[in-house]
């Protein structure tokens, strides 16, 4: 037993805990729970919990189906919504098999991975998510056949007696509760949408910090009487809800992307680190925006990309370098904007740094930025600047990703099959669909 994991019991007989909450990710992103009697706790530090997985998406084969959950105690939390007395709490797991070995059908452990090599390579990976998302009168839709936004604000708009402050203000504070620190909460540009931005943290606990704020969300939303989602585009007329994510690699105390008097004052590290990005960005798509509806984001419009570019303060490119004050060096940092709200964050985050650090392991070269505006080039245009579009739909995407030998390394045989064949049936049931837009279209003059 180590010194974190008695302060988790000596919690949880200090403060009468009733309920320890085991949370764990699947390999689309579901959270996943199972409550565990207090007194059973100490047994899974050290044995680890078993439990089923052949019923959990991507996680074992049927052959294969007593897994184990190993309880991490720096995770722990009290749940505020669940009330001070006898209080809930929850813990992250990761994932064993049956031998007790880490299992590498658990998204944690990919992302693990990564950082492991990150750290071989001397670097600590710090991110920043910025996360959008819509909230809804309910999650029905109107007359019309469209969701109900709460509320007709936009671009950081103040809406009087709008439910919408009560709600951010309700959310930041219980993720606060939670040891999760926000940076800023604003209306979005979209009626109804918001964005919260998490203040960083290393990769991992800003992964565990998004599965947390999803659920946090959801829950105040109930609490308000609304529904929140993180569809990645419920409106096909106002902007999607995207999950932009900051990047830094620290050696050390010492940003590794930042060099003094350098072209946007980036180092040799941060210019391979993006141009692996780019690079590998069509083979991670389908990573990065995994859903049928993702790709209603990415086709150019509501200050999503549609193509690979970078740039300085271009809100068209994939990869944008943020400005930072003089003197602010170690705030240097990448930021990726290709990724949406639904994503799996272990698994994206990942393959965006397993795709940087090749690109530094292998010394990539970085094409020239762009500084125009990419949606208004013409596509001959886009050509000759090497904008190469990401891909149209998951179809393309799970296209690129099944013949990329690197995301296979990053996410491991297993995560790699499973994650395809999901998002294969995915698409196969979408493509049978006859959508309103076909009977609208085609049936009077056909
Ligand atoms: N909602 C936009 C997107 O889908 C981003 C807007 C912004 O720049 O914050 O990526
Ligand atoms: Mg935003
Ligand atoms: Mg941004």
């Amino acid at each position: 037993m180590d010194r974190q994991q008695e302060f988790v019991l000596r919690t949880i007989e200090e403060r009468d805990v009733r309920f320890v909450r085991m949370w764990f990710t699947d390999v689309v992103g579901s959270l996943k729970s199972v409550a565990l009697a207090p007194a059973e706790v100490e047994d899974a530090f050290e044995e680890g919990l078993g439990f089923d997985g052949s019923s959990i998406d991507g996680l074992s084969r049927i052959s294969e189906s007593d897994m184990l959950l190993q309880p991490d105690p720096a995770t722990f939390q009290l749940l505020p919504w669940r009330g001070e007395v006898e209080p809930t709490s929850r813990m992250f797991c990761d994932i064993l098999t049956p031998e007790g070995q880490p299992s590498n059908a658990d998204p944690r452990q990919v992302l693990k991975r990564q950082l492991t090599e990150a750290a071989n390579m001397g670097f600590t990976c710090y991110t920043h998510p910025e996360i959008e998302f819509y909230l809804l009168k309910n999650s029905e839709l109107d007359a019309e056949g469209r969701p109900q936004p709460i509320d007709n604000g936009g671009y950081f708009d103040h809406v009087p007696d709008g439910v919408g402050q009560d709600f951010r203000r309700a959310s930041v504070t219980t993720l606060e509760a939670l040891g999760i620190s926000v940076e800023f909460s604003h209306h979005e540009t979209g009626p109804g949408q918001n964005e919260i931005d998490l203040r960083y943290a290393d990769a991992l606990q800003t992964a565990d910090n998004i599965m947390t704020f999803r659920t946090v969300i959801k829950e105040m939303a109930m609490q308000k009487g609304i529904h929140a989602t993180f569809m990645p585009k419920p409106f096909a007329e106002h902007p999607g809800s995207g999950m932009h994510t900051h990047f830094s690699l620290f050696e050390g105390d010492v940003n590794a992307f930042f060099e003094a008097g350098r072209e946007y004052q980036l180092s040799d590290v941060a210019r391979s680190f993006i141009a692996g990005i780019l690079h590998h960005a069509q083979e991670m798509t389908a990573i990065t925006n995994q859903f049928v509806n993702s790709y209603k984001r990415l086709w150019g419009g509501g200050e999503a990309p549609s193509h690979r570019s970078w740039g300085h303060n271009n809100r068209s490119a994939l990869v944008r370098v943020p400005l930072y004050k003089p003197g602010k060096g170690q705030s240097a940092r990448v930021e990726y904007r290709g990724i949406d709200s639904a994503a799996n964050p272990y698994l994206a985050y990942a393959c965006l740094l397993g795709a940087g650090l090749k690109g530094i392991r292998e010394g990539y070269e970085l094409e020239d930025p762009t500084e125009d505006d990419v949606w208004s080039l013409s596509t001959a245009e886009r050509r000759a600047s090497g904008h190469v579009p990401l891909p149209g739909s998951l179809h393309d995407a799970l296209r690129a990703m099944e013949e990329s030998e690197l995301m296979a390394e990053i996410l491991g045989e297993q995560v790699f099959n499973s994650f395809l064949a999901n998002k294969r049936a995915e698409w196969e049931e979408y493509r049978q669909i006859i959508t309103p837009y076909e009977l609208d279209k085609y049936l009077g003059i056909l």
